[in-house]
């Protein structure tokens, strides 16, 4: 027996709009990168793994549109940004080398990794799962999508995030641990990637507690900057 009929509407894709473009990126799953800046490695406590790069997740529905305000998420006394380099996956691919690996990447854009970090931290204590401290509600925000033969090639590009007017993260694209190809060629050891992955990169030092009424802007040179204002607990 089959059928086609779900039981309750499905909830929609979000969409992420892309400069030049009247149509949307559709978004399927987000990869998020861990300490991929040496400098931010170290401020959290620990050195880089050269060896290989390490990942979680978060839900496409935690996508949240640049200039939004959002609620001070629950449960959390210590919600941090990471300003991110975000690459936007616009082919499939499976076991791709890192010579082959900038084919499948349809664009790029600034996003913001919301983590609720003592939340994060308890984990970390007890060797558990990050999930409630980067995968919640409202926590991938993300601009407008740059297709990369506009952006052009990834590394001189400043990536810095203001918390009102006050600089808090100020570094290069070139200061990334390991590159974009890197990810993607590593990433498609474990997953068939597809269109609508998007990867968040990492991010530079300098992260640090927002609070309600505080607003957040970051820019990547040569993408669309971002916005988030961060409103009331609920
Ligand atoms: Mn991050």
């Amino acid at each position: 027996m089959s059928t086609t009929k779900a039981l309750f509407e499905v909830p929609a894709t979000p969409l992420v709009p892309v400069k030049g473009e009247a149509a949307a990126f559709p978004v399927h799953r987000i990869f998020c990168v861990g300490r991929n800046y040496a400098d931010h490695a170290a401020e959290m406590g620990h050195e880089v793994d050269r060896e290989a790069p390490f990942y979680f997740t978060k839900p496409a529905s935690a996508i949240v549109p640049s200039g939004s305000e959002i609620p001070y998420p629950p449960g959390t006394s210590n919600l941090h940004y990471e300003m991110e380099f975000v690459v936007a996956i616009g082919a499939p691919a499976f076991r791709i080398s890192t010579e082959d690996a900038g084919s499948i990447v349809y664009g790029y854009a600034a996003g913001l990794d919301m983590t609720r970090r003592d939340l994060q931290n308890a984990a970390k204590a007890k060797q558990r799962p990050w999930s409630l401290g980067k995968a919640f509600e409202n926590s991938a925000v993300i601009g407008e999508i740059t297709p990369k033969a506009v952006f052009g090639t990834v590394g001189p590009q400043r990536i810095s995030l203001k918390v009102g007017d006050v600089v808090k993260q100020d570094a290069h694209l070139s200061d990334m641990v390991w590159s974009v190809a890197e990810l993607i060629s590593h990433l498609s050891q474990y997953y068939h990637l597809v269109p609508g992955d998007l990867i968040y990169t990492g991010t530079p030092a300098g992260v640090g507690p927002v609070v309600a009424g505080d607003r957040i802007s970051g820019e990547v040179e040569g993408l669309s900057p971002i916005t988030l204002v961060l409103g009331a607990a609920e």
